[in-house]
């Protein structure tokens, strides 16, 4: 086997020979810590029969490890100054292919169809530039692409917000946008010296799988989002007053709304924090012929 990438003296190296800084404005906080990576990786549970999908290689250093242990990676990277660097720490790997684009921006079903034709099994995989972490994962989701789930290290604050259930602090409309889709969970919390540099925040990795079924059947997924969003504007208000707020002519409608709650079976008095997404999902629905 190859050595690794994920090194502090290999990373030092292989950054002194391409004379490569980092750009802090991306992201970058490079692993340097094998066993990190081994775990990572073994929380996505791949084979050769599956591929793996790469946000931000980097130098590579999990993209080798995704590289050993899946058929096939794809990773998409924005920085043009890592695909020289990533050409010569990948050489010994022939089953990595990597695309110079900002992956909010990529048409990730295309790169699928086109480099990861014959793979059913496909697993998101990244170490994410923490500037942007929902709108990646929200972007992944929202296409509905044909990926069995993602594995990704983010601040542990986020992390904690993803995979909260209700009636914590950490709930809120983030949790329910992502439980929705997937069943989320917490998979590692990692300490920040397996970094260089050491990002600022800690850090945790969650596996979130996509749900085959819906977790609650809503008539309309937009308006059950805007809901679900103007319930926790003000989390100290009750969910009445957070809808009378954040709907339109709320304040008007306060009746209608109050209607609705009784007709979900649900206290005006609660905080959006206390509800479950059923209760979300039941509450928009009776919410969206007075609104729609
Ligand atoms: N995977 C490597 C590792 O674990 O050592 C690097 C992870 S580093 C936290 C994040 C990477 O994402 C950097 O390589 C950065 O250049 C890249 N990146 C930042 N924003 C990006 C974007 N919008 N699209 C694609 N890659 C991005």
């Amino acid at each position: 086997m190859n050595k690794d990438i994920a090194t502090p003296i290999r990373t030092q190296q292989i950054m002194a020979k391409h004379g490569l800084t980092v750009k802090k404005s991306l992201g970058q906080n490079f692993l340097i810590d094998p066993n990190i990576l081994r775990k990572i990786v073994g929380k996505a549970n791949l084979t050769k029969q599956s591929a793996a999908i790469e946000i931000g290689p980097g130098i590579g250093a999990l993209t080798e490890h995704l590289a050993r242990d899946a058929g096939k990676v794809l990773a998409f990277e924005i920085d043009q100054r890592l695909l020289p660097v990533l050409a010569d720490t990948l050489s010994p790997y022939d089953n990595v292919s990597i695309i110079h684009s900002d992956i909010l921006k990529a048409d990730v079903r295309a790169a699928i169809e086109s480099e990861l034709a014959g793979y059913d099994d496909i697993m998101v995989v990244a170490n994410l530039p923490y500037y942007v972490t929902t709108p990646i994962i929200m972007k992944l989701l929202l296409e509905k692409l044909p990926i069995r789930g993602l594995v990704v290290m983010l601040q542990k604050e986020v992390a904690e917000r993803i995979t909260a259930k209700p009636g914590t602090k950490a709930y809120g409309s983030l949790s329910i946008a992502i439980q929705y889709y997937t069943e989320a969970e917490m998979a590692l919390t990692v300490p920040k010296t397996v970094f260089m540099p050491q990002p600022n925040v800690d850090s945790a990795v969650i596996r979130m799988i996509k749900r085959t079924e819906p977790i609650v059947k809503v008539i309309d997924e937009d308006f059950f989002f805007t809901v679900t969003r103007g319930s926790f504007v003000q989390r100290r208000k009750t969910i009445l007053n957070n809808l009378q707020s954040a709907m339109p002519n709320g304040k008007e409608k306060k009746e209608l709304i109050l209607k609705a709650l009784k007709e979900a079976g649900i206290d005006p008095a609660r905080r959006g924090e206390t509800l479950s997404i059923q209760e979300f999902g039941l509450l928009s629905d009776k919410l969206h012929p007075y609104f729609k």
